[in-house]
Formats: structure tokens, sequence, C-alpha cells
């Protein structure tokens, strides 16, 4: 049995993450984390998230349970995410990354860490997004540079980076298949006298509203006709799960940075 912390445990993916857990063979549900001083700890993280007692109480300190669990799950925020990571590294542990948001410095302490220890960092860890990644790739390496290419994400009210992980990984996706880099063809919204569209430019718009789980669109838009590339969650719980196969599939590595085109075997 591979031993499961999760951390932010109360949050809107931590409630999932724990039944999911619950739920899946060949984990147990070790540990759970909530940040210190929330009215949460102490209390029943199973209870917590609506699926009943599961004798694990939620604790603030990552430090004093080091020797309680085999892998950390976090899906909380960047600077959080950070401080766990080197407490990880230094307890040996091996770590399941959902937080999105990371700066690209940010993003080198994932990179430096990943040199010590296992580590699967993906910005949405549902199977069906992963499987478009891999469409996106075909579609962009046949469409090439004939077509204009538009990414449009929604999300519910509360999400606070924007655009999405998801979105920017799809976009990062298409420009490798074309050989552009994101960092100078991404165009961020656009509004007034924007000017015509440069063929070679890959555009974001961002919705945000309501109950949103996480609906995603890459459109190659070319002249006579378009192709959409289209994932919609329903559900947290598809996150959850595919972050319990990346649990396990994490321990069967000591060292590097993955995603879930590793785990999914994608690559
Ligand atoms: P949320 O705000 O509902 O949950 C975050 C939780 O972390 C909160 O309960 C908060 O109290 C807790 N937290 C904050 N500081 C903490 C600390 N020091 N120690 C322990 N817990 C702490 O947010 P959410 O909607 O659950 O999303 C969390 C992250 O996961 C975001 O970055 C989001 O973009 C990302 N996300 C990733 C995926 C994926 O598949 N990779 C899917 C959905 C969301």
């Amino acid at each position: 049995m591979t031993r499961v912390a999760i951390t932010g445990a109360a949050g809107r993916m931590g409630r999932c993450l724990v039944e999911a857990c619950c739920a899946a063979p060949g984990l147990t549900l070790a540990v759970a984390l909530e940040r210190p001083g929330s009215s949460i700890i102490g209390a029943d993280a199973g209870e917590v998230a609506g699926i009943g007692r599961t004798g694990v109480t939620i604790t603030d300190n990552l430090q004093g349970v080091a020797d309680q669990f085999d892998v950390l799950v976090d899906f909380t925020r960047p600077e959080v995410t950070l401080g766990n990571l080197a407490l990880c590294r230094a307890a040996g542990k091996r770590m399941v990354v959902g937080t999105t948001g990371f700066t690209p410095g940010q993003r080198n302490e994932l990179i430096d860490a990943s040199a010590a220890m296992a580590l699967v960092v993906a910005p949405n860890m549902s199977v069906g997004v992963n499987l478009c990644f891999k469409l996106l790739e075909t579609a962009a390496q046949v469409l090439g540079d004939e077509v204009d290419i538009e990414i449009v994400e929604a999300h519910h009210r509360y999400k606070i980076d924007s655009p999405s992980g998801t979105a920017l990984r799809m976009g990062e996706v298409v420009a490798q298949a074309l050989g552009r880099d994101l960092k100078t063809c991404a165009v961020y919204g656009r509004e007034g006298v924007s000017g015509e569209r440069k063929r070679e430019t890959i555009g974001f718009a961002t919705v945000r509203g309501g109950d949103i789980v996480g609906d995603h669109t890459v459109m190659f838009a070319g002249l006579g006709e378009r192709v959409e590339i289209t994932h919609k969650a329903s559900s947290r719980l598809t996150f959850a799960n595919g972050a319990m196969r990346a649990a396990k599939w994490v321990m069967g590595r000591e060292a590097g940075l993955f995603d879930m085109q590793d785990v999914l075997g994608l690559r």
C-alpha cells in the first residue's frame, strides 16, 4: 500500500482528492493537511470531504508527519507547494503537484528539485485533457501555418490565475509543434484597435463565471473551414482520479520531473 498525504484537504480539489484516494486500490490516505490557523484543523478528512469518517485527522504540520507518508499530493498555491517541495526533498518523499500559476522562476525551483526527487507536475490531470494534448500536436502538424490558432478557456468565479495552466500548456504544445516560442507569439486578450491578426500569433481568451469546472477549446481557423478541439470537465473527480494514478506511478521513479503524458504512456 502506498501511503498518500493530501495537502489543501479542505479545498475544492482537496476534498475530491480525499474521496479519490479512499476509493483507489493500492493507495491509503495516511495524512491530510490544511493551512495553519484553519478552523478545519483537527477535523476528520473524510467528514470534510463528505464521504464519512476515515480516521485521518487534518493537521497543519507537514514536518511532524514526514514519517507517515510516501507521496504528497499538493493542489494548493505556488508558494505553499514550493515550501512543501523543500521539505519533501529533504525527507526523500515523492510529490504529485496539481497547483497552477507558477512563475518561470518558481518553475525553475521545481526543475532543480527534480534532480534529487521524483515529481509529477501537471496543470491538468484529467486523462481526456492529456489525450487532447496529443490530438493538438497532430492538428498543429497537419494544419501548420495556414490557420489562425486561438485558445478559449472558461472556469469558475473563484479561480485566481489566468489563463489557466491547461490553456497555457495547450499553447505550448501547439507552439512547439509549429517551431514557435509561446513567450514571443502569445497574445493575451485584445481591446480597442488591435490591428489585423498576425498569423504566427496564438491568442488566448479567458472566461470566468459561476461554477464552471473547466472548459478548453483550441480553434484552428482557416479560410473556409475551422477545426476545434474541445474538452469539458464536469466533475473535479476526473482530476483527482488522474492525480491518484500519478501517485501510484511516481512510486516507481527515483528522480526526475514528469507529467501526465509520462504517467499515461502517451510520449
Ligand atoms: P482552493 O482554494 O479551493 O483549495 C486550496 C486549499 O489549499 C484551501 O483549502 C487552502 O486553505 C489550502 N491551503 C492554503 N495554504 C495552505 C497551506 N500552507 N497548507 C495546507 N493547505 C493550504 O483551490 P482549488 O480550486 O482546490 O485549486 C487548488 C489548485 O489546484 C489551484 O492552483 C488550481 O488551479 C489547481 N487545479 C489543478 C488541477 C489539475 O488537474 N492539475 C485541477 C483543478 C485545480
